[in-house]
């Protein structure tokens, strides 16, 4: 306490509050200063025994130990063990103490502060004497020791206060923290480096003590350093109290927690934070979502979640990278934003995807209002680095009353919705219905099953001849997939494709076909009728054909196979080609350089217009089952397969009949010169061994 000494008035209270008789001695042994408590113990007056000999105050015999000590304390301040002391009174009577001793410097001078404890007289009996007393008068000496030390060292602030919260004596922590000395702290009291809001909190403080209520109270509050910085901290003061109770003096201890504040703060915002768009994660809209459904089971209103997905998005970062990619992504975050309602939760759900959560609805129809508003943030084009893009999106909306599904189950909702949106094209919104949701359920377990089924090889790729009319030999093979389930038998490609193709999963489909048709085509003999044959077509989705891989993966395959490109037929259907006319036109480019032909599938199912039809230019026209086996109309379908046919021919294109399954309509495509057909007159699609034996007998008519 070495700030003690500088202010008199100071020291007086502190000598004051001090809980032992206490004495300053200086260097040379003389009294500078003492307590009253020490007064009442020796029997002497203050004035007595300012000026006196410390010597002088104790028994003979100890008179050179003592001088011993305080020379030692002054040399060794670290040697603070207590020792016992025969005091003597004034009116010759003795009193045993312990005595504890620390060393005290201001300016150029230094002293010893001793403190002496009588023992306090054991509980049940009178006796202050013997050995017990003298081992608990010890052990108080010790700890008041312990307690000074502990205070000057300790790394955490502290302050040592009167009743009126004045300050007596402060460590060096506590004036970094606050940024001013010792003499300015001492004599004031904490509001004045209290930031102002919580000054209350320092006074309920010392209330709560005060009071009796308790004798420990921690509580949080901001100091502020001379510099202007806040400081957050945890303060935890304690009073000691005299006979009566009375709250005597209060030692504080302060524990910053600025930087422990500041990161919890920055985690807790990082953990419920999507780092690209700002918006709310997942973590936060779930808690977000748990609590509205809370709110409307307790006040019966209706809420509603929303999952919003960007149409063919993919293409975006494709085409334009991933900068562009993540630009639109947040001018998109930002558009929604700004028509989020002040109660509703706008989040990032992940990927190209948004959850929006909207409380207190009166009906369904201002759930669908809300969805309105929300797409319609996206009518307008965006522009990022002279890029124009038009970005659309399809939502699924889940409206729940009173007591709802969990979480999961409202979030799976929507996003059955929104599949259910996305199958009626881009920009449309979906609402939730009970038949929606168990369409989804088997939907949703096929798909696992699906990605399971490829690496446990239950995907295989079956194949069917390609016949040329006019000489009824087999001149090629379509590839199709075939997914053999062990519970549910053969699954059309229908049904599983278009599943597939909602993920990266069609990749891995469509590469495994590839790969599997080129390594079939390899072991087929090669026949003298020309180059290209036999050909092999493989079907692809838009996905893959659209994927800017795509290229790169058939160079690959084709020279892994060895298979010649001329051999090689990409089927796609119109629908594909025509998602993006101009993209298309620069894959076939990319094709025709590698000599890989392509067939446009199901055609005269689409809407390729003839201009279309001859500018994409493919090898291959298939013309689809339905005009070869009309269902209904029959006479109008064979115009149009004549049509057709002579189409072909004058664009000088090779056409396939799919389809055939009878003799009078393969005589009928034979009378109408179409040049290549398939179907179950010659055979279905059969495994690749299968298929070979065909081409070699040849004879399949
Ligand atoms: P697609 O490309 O038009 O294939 C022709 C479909 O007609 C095949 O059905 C074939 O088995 C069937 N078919 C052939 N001849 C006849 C016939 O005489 N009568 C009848 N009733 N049907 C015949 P499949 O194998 O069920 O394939 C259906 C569709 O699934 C395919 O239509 C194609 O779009 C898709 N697909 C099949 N394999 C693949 C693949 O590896 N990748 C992709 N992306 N799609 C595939
Ligand atoms: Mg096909
Ligand atoms: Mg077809």
């Amino acid at each position: 306490m070495r700030y003690l000494v500088d202010h008199p008035l100071q020291a007086e209270s502190l000598f004051r509050a001090l809980p032992g008789a206490t004495a300053l001695v200086d260097a040379e042994g003389v009294i500078a200063d003492a307590n009253q408590r020490l007064g009442d113990l020796t029997d002497y007056a203050l004035d007595e025994l300012v000026g006196r000999e410390a010597q002088s105050l104790v028994v003979r015999d100890e008179r050179a130990g003592l001088l011993e000590r305080l020379r030692r304390t002054l040399a060794d301040p670290a040697d603070a063990t207590p020792w016992s002391l025969t005091l003597l009174r004034r009116d010759g009577r003795q009193v045993a103490v312990t005595a504890a001793a620390s060393r005290l410097s201001w300016g150029d001078d230094s002293g010893v502060l001793v403190e002496f404890v009588v023992p306090a007289p054991r509980q049940g009996g009178g006796a202050h004497d013997g050995d017990d007393a003298q081992v608990l008068a010890a052990s108080l000496a010790e700890s008041e020791q312990r307690f000074r030390l502990a205070f000057e060292g300790s790394m955490a602030p502290m302050v040592f206060s009167d009743r009126h919260g004045v300050f007596l004596a402060v460590n060096a922590a506590y004036c970094a923290m606050t940024g001013l000395s010792a003499p300015d702290l001492i004599g004031r009291d904490s509001k004045h480096f209290t930031y102002p809001e919580d000054v209350g909190l320092s006074e309920e403080a010392y209330r709560m003590i005060s009071s009796g209520e308790v004798d420990e109270y921690r509580y949080h509050k901001r100091f502020l350093h001379t510099s202007g910085r806040i400081v957050a901290a945890e303060v935890s003061i304690r009073c000691g109290r005299d006979d009566s109770g009375q709250a005597e003096y209060f030692v504080s201890s302060v524990r910053d927690v600025t930087e422990e504040k500041a990161l919890a703060a920055q985690l807790s915002f990082q953990a419920l934070h999507d780092p690209l768009t700002g918006l709310a994660n997942r973590a936060l809209f779930d808690d977000r979502l748990v609590q509205a459904r809370a709110r409307a089971a307790r006040e019966g209103y209706q809420g509603a979640v929303f999952l919003i997905d960007l149409d063919d998005f993919k293409g975006v970062n494709d085409s334009y990278g991933h900068l562009v990619g993540d630009q639109l992504l947040i001018e998109i975050a930002n558009r929604l934003r700004r028509v989020t309602r002040s109660t509703d939760t706008l989040s990032r759900f992940g990927g190209d995807e948004f959850l929006y959560l909207a409380e207190g609805l009166t009906s369904t129809d201002e759930a669908l209002h809300i969805a309105r508003r929300l797409m319609a943030t996206l009518e307008n084009p965006f522009t990022f680095h002279q890029v124009t893009l038009h970005q659309q999106a399809s939502a699924g909306v889940v409206v729940w009353s009173g007591e709802s599904p969990d979480n999961v189950e409202l979030v799976q909702n929507a996003d059955a919705a929104m599949y259910e949106a996305k199958s009626q094209g881009h920009g449309h919104v979906a609402l939730y219905t009970p038949e929606i949701g168990l369409k989804a359920v088997s939907r949703f377990s096929l798909v696992q099953e699906l990605r399971h089924a490829l690496s446990s090889g239950q995907v295989m790729m079956h194949y069917q001849p390609i016949v040329d009319l006019a000489s009824s030999e087999v001149v090629g093979f379509e590839a199709l997939m075939r997914w053999h389930h062990p519970a549910q038998g053969w699954i059309p490609p229908d049904v599983f494709i278009p599943l597939a193709e909602q993920s990266d999963l069609i990749l891995e489909l469509g590469a495994f076909a590839l790969r599997e048709a080129l390594s079939a085509a390899a072991s087929w003999e090669v026949t003298d009728r020309s180059a290209g044959f036999p050909c092999v077509t493989v079907n692809f989705s838009a996905r893959q054909f659209h994927d800017p891989g795509l290229v790169a993966l058939i160079e690959g395959e084709l020279s892994r196979s060895g298979v010649a490109p001329e051999r090689l037929v990409l089927e796609v259907t119109e629908r594909v080609a025509l998602v993006d006319i101009a993209e298309t036109m620069s894959i076939m480019d990319e094709l025709n350089r590698l000599r890989v032909g392509i067939a446009l599938d199901d055609f005269g199912t689409g809407y390729s217009s003839l201009s279309y039809l001859a500018a994409l230019n493919p090898r291959i026209i298939k013309i689809d089952q339905s005009f070869v086996r009309p269902q209904h109309d029959k006479k109008r379908s064979d115009t149009l397969l004549e049509a057709i046919v002579t189409l072909g021919n004058k664009l000088n294109m090779t056409v396939l009949a799919e389809g055939i399954e009878t003799s009078a309509q393969l005589e009928r495509l034979h009378h109408l010169e179409c040049d290549l057909g398939q179907g179950f007159l010659w055979s279905p699609a059969v495994p690749a061994a299968e298929a070979s034996n065909m081409l070699v007998t040849g004879d399949e008519t």
